[in-house]
């Protein structure tokens, strides 16, 4: 009865490709008795090619999809991304900045440190729970040529060349996964009675037929907006930005060092990304349109590359922040720009996908009667993920003390801080985010180490009494100096970023 077994994906960027990945490397086994995976993508229209820094999570993604990290490395100008560094958001000073590392605070699962650190912690919040603000600082890789591939010393993710990106994975996909690949230009959907879609009509003549559709058309939200009519949620008044200028960077030589972490830097009416790979960077300036003009926006840029930004084309990318009503409406699903967009402040768009992808492969209805029941859970999930991310976005500008322009003026104005990040930052004036505070972490992409970072980081202050009792002020203290032993060891044993990148593309 109306089995699933054609699934459709429209588009071939990073959406699309990880997408086709992840739901023909659970679904293998069933190849033999009639499951497809067919990506459709235009010849046409371009990815949007920007997309570089990822989240620790594409680790166990590539190698579920069964890639070698080494090839990865090779073929993507990947490098490794240990956090952020955010300069200049919380004073606006040089010397202000603090880090958002990937590594857990120490021994996180039975302390929380963040009430210890408050009443005796000496250093920064980051320096006294892990050794990665130092390591990032010193530029050293997380782990040694000879630890295993996606094992890490210091907890990791990716920066990588979201073009090779794409194409990497579409080589993956199509000689080993069996993804059939269609490059044609999707011009007409045709419907079923009951409000599905049936097929996609292209110019170039195929009729692609499926029983269930992956809208990963960027921007342009073919399926979901322009078939199932699912309209788009502004939150425009909660985050603001809605411009990037985005330009790749050589580097002055070769050999210079690759930084091991996403620098963002705050501006007048934004932030500036600066990634590094291998062979470039990638930088950009995502602003605010209301705030500052076009020009003086792309002369921040500049100033901020300096000499080498002299005679490198700017590329202009409007962006909307919001997401869909509805992220799965019959047999339509949208992933990727598709379902919405954030601005890429702490790098939550690829991750979204990889959880989007991994709902559905394991999700996968067995036939359209059940599509709706699964559906409405995809829907009530992917909602409560979007939430959680504008909160953890909006609360990197809520903690600001800068007053120096409307824009960080207007980010602090009640009105555009969500009701539940409001009442999350009352709770965190006496409570530190730990593992029992309300996250539902079966869900989260943003754990509650993330929360204690970007709040001590900025200098947020939680009156708290520190412990439970003898034992618990031990304990911390213990994972204190663990710290302290865990940060010289690494200190001392770790290659540098670029020195590991060159092995592992010469040797692997
Ligand atoms: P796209 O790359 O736009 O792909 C769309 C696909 O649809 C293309 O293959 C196109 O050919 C196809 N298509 C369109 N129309 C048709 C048609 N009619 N027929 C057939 N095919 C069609 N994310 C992060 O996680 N980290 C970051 O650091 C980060 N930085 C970003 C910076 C900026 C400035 C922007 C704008 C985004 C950033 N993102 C980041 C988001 C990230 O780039 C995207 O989530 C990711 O690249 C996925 O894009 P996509 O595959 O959904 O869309």
């Amino acid at each position: 009865m109306n089995q699933v077994q054609r699934i459709v994906i429209v588009g071939g960027g990073t959406a699309g490709w990880l997408t086709a990945g992840v739901i023909a490397a659970r679904h293998q086994a069933r190849r033999a008795h009639g499951f497809s995976v067919t990506l459709v993508e235009s010849p046409n229209v371009p990815i949007i090619g920007v997309g570089e820094g990822t989240w620790p999570t594409l680790r166990t993604t590539l190698r579920k999809i069964g890639v070698s990290e080494t090839e990865f490395f090779r073929q993507c100008d990947g490098a490794f991304k240990q956090g952020a560094r955010f300069n200049r958001w919380t004073t606006g000073a040089e010397d202000d900045g603090y880090y958002h590392p990937l590594m857990l605070p120490q021994g996180f699962a039975r302390v929380n440190l963040a009430p210890h650190w408050l009443a005796e912690g000496e250093g920064s919040f980051c320096d006294a729970v892990t050794p990665q603000g130092q390591l990032c600082d010193a530029g050293l890789a997380p782990k040694t040529i000879a630890t295993p591939e996606y094992e890490a010393l210091a907890n990791y993710a990716y920066h990588l060349d979201a073009g090779k990106f794409s194409a990497f994975l579409q080589r993956h996909c199509c000689e080993t996964l069996g993804v059939e690949h269609v490059l044609a230009d999707v011009t007409q959907v045709r419907m079923a009675d009951n409000g599905d879609v049936a097929a996609l009509e292209t110019a170039q003549g195929p009729v692609v037929e499926g029983d269930l559709f992956i809208d990963c058309t960027g921007f342009r939200a073919l399926l979901i907006e322009g078939a199932m009519n699912v309209p788009f949620r502004s939150c425009s008044d909660v985050l603001f930005c809605d411009t990037a200028l985005a330009v790749q960077v050589p580097y002055a030589d070769p050999a210079d060092p690759v930084a091991c972490h996403t620098i963002s830097t705050a501006q007048s009416a934004g932030w500036v990304w600066d990634i590094g790979l291998p062979t470039r960077r990638g930088v950009g300036h995502v602003y605010s349109s209301s705030h500052v003009s076009d020009d003086q926006a792309e002369r921040d840029l500049r100033a901020y590359i300096g000499p080498a930004a002299d005679g490198l084309n700017v590329r202009k990318i409007p962006i909307r922040a919001g997401h869909r009503e509805t992220f799965w409406k019959g047999n339509v699903v949208a992933v990727g720009l598709a379902a919405g967009f954030l601005e890429p402040l702490e790098a939550s768009a690829i991750v979204l996908i990889e959880l989007s992808a991994k709902m559905i492969a394991e999700q996968l209805p067995p036939n359209r009667a059940v599509m709706d029941v699964l559906a409405r859970r995809y829907n009530a999930t992917t909602h409560y993920r979007w939430g959680r991310i504008i909160d953890f976005l909006k609360l990197h500008y809520t903690l600001t003390k800068r007053t120096d322009t409307d824009f960080w003026r207007d980010n602090c104005r009640a009105e555009t801080i969500p009701d539940r990040l409001r009442e999350l930052m009352e709770l965190w004036k006496y409570q530190a985010p730990w593992l029992h505070d309300e996250f539902d972490r079966a869900e989260e992409v943003f754990p509650a180490a993330s929360y204690q970072y970007v709040l001590y980081g900025m200098g947020h202050r939680t009156h708290t009494p520190p412990g439970e009792g003898d034992a618990e002020v031990e304990l911390a203290r213990r994972a204190w100096r663990e710290n302290r032993v865990q940060t010289a060891r690494m200190m001392e044993g770790l290659p540098r970023h670029r020195e590991l990148l060159e092995k592992i593309v010469q040797h692997g």
